[in-house]
């Protein structure tokens, strides 16, 4: 999940690895933004991040504990933090490429069937670049302005490059807190990708963020959000047109048919580029 900061990467990562949590998948989240926070609404705290724990290790690697970093996060999810260094000093990218190195040498890779990288990443520097040399899919965080739309397109172009000498595809673009669309549209004319969703502003997401929650947490206790998230197994695409459904067709009435009506969408299958 790449972008620029601020675009809404996290809060759609955390909601992702939750769905896929929920349908059965163990799932491992990885913060790459000196930020941070990338986690921070699955474990409800800034966990220490991986440059923390080599720096009280002393930077050996080999005292270095799959517990040390790995934390566990609301729903099963595991969760990472890359983190960064002190602001206007050293690389962020270089930490991403170390955070790898060190979850390679932990043999942490193999026990996950999702691991989901949330990358600030406009400028697609080596460092922040290194997750594509791991990962099947890039999906691309995006609003309708002209500035993500811009950065997206570099994006894309270091997937193209990757994808040369990588399995790595392009799953699309999300629309995250945006109504208009119409910027994203003329974008992937003359760049064609897929749009996954479009999802609206979201009252309840930013209240959320506010508590420290996903909506799914929230889901518990707040009933009208219930039916949204309705545990089972369902076609990939549903994950993101859920919530947009939801929000931009909100039918309580008859809540199923939102659900209903989804089933005739087909399955995106993430065959891009
Ligand atoms: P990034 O990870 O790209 O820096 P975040 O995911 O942290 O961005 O999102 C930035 C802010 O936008 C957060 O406060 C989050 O709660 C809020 N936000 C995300 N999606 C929505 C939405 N659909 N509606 C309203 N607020 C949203
Ligand atoms: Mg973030």
């Amino acid at each position: 999940v790449y972008e620029k900061g601020g675009i809404r990467k996290s809060t759609t990562s955390c909601n992702i690895s939750i769905a896929l949590a929920r349908r059965g998948k163990k799932v491992l989240q990885i913060g790459c933004d000196p930020k941070h926070d990338s986690t921070f609404t699955l474990t409800g705290f800034l966990i220490p991040t991986i440059i923390d724990t080599l720096q009280v290790k002393d930077y050996h690697y080999e005292d270095v504990w799959p517990e040390d970093v790995i934390y566990k996060g609301y729903g099963g999810v595991d969760c990472v933090e890359a983190g960064g260094p002190p602001a206007g000093a050293g690389c962020g990218g270089y930490v991403v490429g170390e955070t790898i190195k060190l979850l390679k040498e932990l043999n942490a890779f193999y026990e996950y069937d999702i691991i989901l990288f949330d990358v600030l990443g406009d400028v697609v520097c080596g460092g922040f670049a290194a997750p594509l040399n791991y990962v099947d899919y890039c999906i691309i965080i995006t609003d309708n302005g002209f500035d993500a739309l811009f950065a997206a397109n570099r994006i894309s172009a270091s997937v193209r490059e990757k994808s040369n000498t990588h399995p790595l595809r392009l799953a699309g673009l999300v629309g995250n807190r945006t109504s208009e669309r119409d910027l994203i549209d003329k974008y992937v004319e003359s760049c064609p990708m897929p749009v996954l969703e479009v999802l609206p502003l979201v009252e309840d997401i930013r209240i959320s963020r506010v508590k420290g929650k996903t909506l799914f947490e929230m889901a518990e206790y707040q009933e009208n959000l219930n039916y949204v998230f309705i545990p089972r197994e369902i076609p990939d695409r549903e994950l993101f047109s859920l919530p947009s459904d939801f929000y931009l067709n909100v039918n309580l009435e008859n809540p199923e048919k939102v659900m209903l009506e989804e089933q005739n969408v087909p399955s995106l299958g993430f065959t891009v580029i």
